[in-house]
């Protein structure tokens, strides 16, 4: 069996892993990179074209955050036989974002603000409906190639993550006896307000693990109720001030988690429940999938619903922005990151000079980003209100509103991910979708407790032979 790394391997960006097993050919996850624009965001399917027999049977697609599927029609245009799997919750995700990623860069390019044409555009997407399969979890699913020349067998297994998120787990014949690979994909073994842990099979032969998380010591010195206790408090806060809460979102899954807390704080009457909540864009519609699935899916509690707390619809025009800004509200808004130029960035500007309001965290947020500079800004203890850059046409403005970070993931943190391997005690494990300083320090623990396992740290495009 061959395991080569297509995507970002030093770094969180396009993951995607192709799989040569005894003739057939599997990719787990075609994700784009968020941050980088047109044929640049795409896993380097190229490697492939260079192998005639790398041909792609079957895509797995774990979840729906574009980092593991904007690439899917992609794959598709290459590989037109591929058949991508997937749990029903992620295809109806599926069915609306990448439709709304395809309109997405058909306008940016209209408008001039990419040099780059659409990878795909939206009425192509209707063609490939028919290639996408979708399977219960815990069930098997046949994945064996054209050529293969012994089965494959897959199986989902729900990943804590967001909404439909699955590890899988492929069973194939090697040597006469079965082998098992088990891929985490992105994974909370803890569960959330809405969606609960992983659960994952208890071995497993080969681990290929998410590393997201492998830097941050932090994370594990908490728990998630801690930061739920802290971050009402500052909603609390900020409220009681007569202020403006904005909480930056990834939509898909951060956004609807962030819902069902302050759905919990106003029930408990801990926030005022005529305080107006705010959200946007296309993350009322993935609510709607969150919450049609409710019975099917893995839930702490089917009977919530996302739209259970009241939300308002923030205003377009700027005068509306204004309007709805006039505290006290709280705001859920995207990007978690605060890119330009999104909303959160939009409303961060507005706020940020206003000591009585307040910018809450909840997110990963990677260095270079507006998120991370105003992190470091508020943590600069040498001046009073330190100047902080959201945005180059704005220009650096003094931080005076609150900014706290809130640890509510839904990644793991790095002792959850050793716990994994002490668990299914497989003879290697391969460290994916990470920083280089989190797969070092990942593979050092995991060298350092368990002597007997072998630890890769797979490159682009070079071969792992299993
Ligand atoms: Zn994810």
């Amino acid at each position: 069996m061959k395991f080569v790394a297509l995507g970002d391997t030093e770094d969180v960006g396009a993951s995607c892993h192709f799989l040569h097993m005894d003739g057939t050919g599997l990719v787990l996850d075609a994700g784009t990179d968020p941050r980088r624009e047109g044929p640049h965001a795409l896993p380097r399917f190229d490697i492939l074209h260079d192998h005639p027999d790398w041909y792609v049977d079957h895509a797995i697609v774990t979840h729906a955050h574009h980092d593991h599927m904007g690439a899917l029609p992609v794959l598709i245009q290459q590989f037109p036989h591929v058949v991508a799997h997937m749990t029903e919750a992620t295809r109806k995700l599926v069915d609306f974002l990448l439709p709304a990623s395809a309109r997405l860069q058909r306008k940016r390019r209209d408008k001039g603000e990419t040099e780059y044409e659409p990878l795909f555009e939206e009425d192509e997407l209707e063609l490939y409906n028919h290639l996408y399969l979708t399977h219960d979890l815990q069930s098997d699913f046949d994945v064996t190639g054209m050529k293969g020349a012994s089965p494959v067998t897959a199986q989902f297994y729900t990943a804590g993550h967001i909404l439909g998120s699955a590890g899988v787990e492929l069973r194939y014949e090697a040597d006469g006896a079965t082998r098992r690979l088990f891929y985490t994909s992105d994974t909370n073994v803890h569960g959330q307000s809405i969606i609960p842990g992983a659960t994952y099979p208890e071995a497993t032969d080969i681990l290929v693990l998410e590393s997201t998380l492998g830097a941050d010591p932090e994370i594990e010195q908490t728990s998630r109720e801690e930061e739920v206790q802290k971050f009402k408090a500052a909603l609390q806060r900020v409220i009681g001030r007569g202020g403006t809460a904005l909480v930056p979102v990834f939509v898909m899954g951060r956004a609807q988690e962030i819902l069902a807390l302050i759905n919990r704080f106003k029930k408990e009457n801990d926030i005022p429940s005529h305080v107006p909540v705010y959200t946007a864009g296309s993350m009322r519609a993935i609510a709607d999938v969150y919450d049609e699935t409710r019975h099917d899916t893995p839930r702490h509690d089917p009977d919530f619903k996302v739209f259970d707390v009241e939300q308002e619809r923030l205003p377009y025009s700027e005068s509306g922005h204004d309007e709805a800004l006039q505290g006290p509200s709280i705001h859920v808004m995207s990007s978690g990151m605060m890119f330009e130029p999104t909303l959160s960035n939009l409303l961060a500007r507005q706020l940020v000079e206003d000591e009585k309001n307040g910018i809450l965290l909840v997110g990963f947020a990677k260095e270079g980003t507006p998120a991370h500079r105003l992190k470091e800004a508020y943590e600069d203890d040498e001046v009073e209100y330190p100047a902080v850059l959201l945005s180059p046409e704005r220009g650096p403005q003094p931080l005076r509103c609150e900014v706290g970070v809130y640890r509510l993931t839904g990644h793991s943190n790095r002792r959850d991910l050793l716990g994994l391997v002490d668990r299914m005690q497989p003879q290697h494990v391969l460290l994916v979708h990470g920083e280089t300083e989190a797969r070092e320090w990942m593979a050092d623990n995991i060298n350092h407790f368990h002597a007997d396992v072998d630890v890769h740290l797979p490159q682009w495009g070079e071969p792992i032979t299993l």
